[in-house]
C-alpha cells in the first residue's frame, strides 16, 4: 500500500504516518520524491485497513498496489529508477550502454585483448565469469577469484567498469568488491537466499530472468532484492526455454515494454543466451533497442573458436565492431543514445 501525501508535506506530517503505519506492525518505507512525498507501507499479507492513515494530516490518497511485487511496480513508483554502475555508466535514462565481453574470464591476455576491443568499438562495459554456472560438472567452471583480479586489471587497463556474476554468498561477496556489478544468473534467479545477500551489500546488481521464468517471477525476484533496501537492480531479458531445438532459447522481445509497463526498473537484453547462435545475435540486439531496452548485454570473444564456454554465440570481434554502429543508429532513431566509452 501506498501513502501518497500533499507535495510539500512537512516533515512532521510524515513521521506521524510513519508511527502510524509502525503501530499498526507493519514497515513504512518513506519516499520523498520530485513529483510526490509518498510513504510505502509493507509487511502486509492482504488488504490493509487504511482507515486511520487516511485521516492523518497532509494525506491525499491511498493507493493498494494490485501486484504480488510492491516496491518494484510502477504503481510504487511512478518515475523509471535510474541504476549507475560507474561514473558515467547508467541504465534506465536515455543512455543505452552496451556491456561487452567474453563469456569466460580464460586468462589475463585473453580478458585484456576483449576489454580493449570492447572499448575500441564504443563499448561501455566489459562483462566476463570468473565463477561459472556450467550444466556439465566436467565443464570449465571459471578461474574463480583469480579471474576477478584479471577482471580488475582490464578495467585498470581499460577503465570500462565490470560485470560479473556470482553464485554464492562467498561469490557475492568478493564480485561485490571486486566488481562495479554483480551478475544473478538465469540460474540463480529463484536462489532467494542469494537474492537476500545482494539485498544487503547494496552494490548494483544485474538479475537475469530465469530460462522457466514468468515475468511475475523475475519481477519478484527483483523484490527480494529491493525488500532488502537496495534498489540498484537492473533486469535483464535472456530468453526463455522453448520446444524449437533451432535456437538454444527463445529470446523474448515482449518482455522488454511488458516490464517498463510494470515495473519502473530497468531492463536490459542479452541476446547471445537468447538464441545461443551468433548469426542471430545482431538482429535481435537491433531489435531489443528499437523495443526500449534500457542497454545490451553481448558475448565477444578475441577468437570465439577458442572459447571455453559460449564459442558459438560469441561474436567476433568485427562483428561485434559493426553491432555497435548498428545500434547507435537504432537508439537514435528512437531518441536514445549509445554513451561514450568511460575515460581512463
Ligand atoms: C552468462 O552470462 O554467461 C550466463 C551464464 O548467463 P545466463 O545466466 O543467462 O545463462
Ligand atoms: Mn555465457
Amino acid at each position: 500500500m501506498l501513502v501518497v501525501m500533499r507535495h510539500g508535506a512537512p516533515a512532521a506530517d510524515v513521521e506521524r504516518v510513519v508511527a502510524v503505519i509502525n503501530e499498526m506492525g507493519y514497515v513504512a518505507h518513506p519516499m520523498p520524491g520530485a513529483q510526490r512525498t509518498a510513504v510505502g507501507l509493507v509487511g502486509n499479507d492482504g488488504r490493509v485497513d487504511a482507515g486511520r492513515i487516511e485521516a492523518l494530516p497532509s494525506v491525499v490518497r491511498i493507493i493498494h498496489v494490485t501486484q504480488p511485487y510492491k516496491q518494484v511496480s510502477r504503481e510504487w513508483r511512478p518515475e523509471s529508477t535510474v541504476v549507475t554502475i560507474a561514473p558515467g555508466v547508467s541504465f534506465g535514462g536515455k543512455d543505452v550502454p552496451v556491456i561487452a565481453g567474453p563469456c569466460s574470464v580464460e586468462s589475463e591476455a585473453q580478458i585484456i585483448r576483449a576489454a580493449e576491443l570492447v572499448r575500441d568499438a564504443g563499448g561501455t562495459a566489459l562483462r566476463g565469469g570468473a565463477f561459472k554456472p556450467r550444466s556439465s560438472p566436467y565443464a570449465f567452471q571459471g578461474l574463480g577469484v583469480e579471474g576477478l583480479k584479471l577482471l580488475v586489471r582490464a578495467r585498470e587497463e581499460t577503465g570500462l567498469p565490470i560485470v560479473t556474476e556470482a553464485m554464492d554468498d562467498e561469490g557475492a561477496r568478493l564480485v561485490g568488491e571486486h566488481a562495479d556489478c554483480i551478475q544473478i544468473g538465469a540460474r540463480n534467479m529463484q536462489n532467494y537466499s542469494l537474492l537476500k545477500t545482494v539485498g544487503k551489500l547494496g552494490r548494483p546488481v544485474l538479475l537475469k530472468r530465469g530460462m522457466a521464468a514468468t515475468i511475475s517471477d523475475l519481477l519478484l525476484s527483483a523484490e527480494y532484492i529491493l525488500a532488502e533496501g537496495n534498489s540498484q537492480v537492473i533486469l535483464c531479458e535472456r530468453g526463455v526455454r522453448t520446444f524449437d531445438p533451432a535456437v538454444r532459447n527463445m529470446f523474448d522481445l515482449t518482455s522488454i515494454p511488458m516490464v517498463h509497463e510494470l515495473s519502473h526498473l530497468p531492463i536490459v537484453a542479452d541476446p547471445s543466451h537468447g538464441t545461443g547462435l551468433r548469426d542471430m545475435v545482431t538482429p535481435m540486439a537491433r531489435a531489443a533497442v528499437a523495443a526500449g531496452a534500457d542497454g545490451i548485454i553481448v558475448e565477444m570473444h578475441p577468437e570465439p573458436d577458442r572459447a571455453l564456454s559460449d564459442g558459438a554465440q560469441s561474436l567476433y570481434p568485427k562483428q561485434f565492431a559493426d553491432l555497435m554502429i548498428e545500434l547507435r543508429g537504432v537508439a537514435l532513431a528512437i531518441g536514445r543514445a549509445l554513451p561514450p566509452s568511460p575515460e581512463l
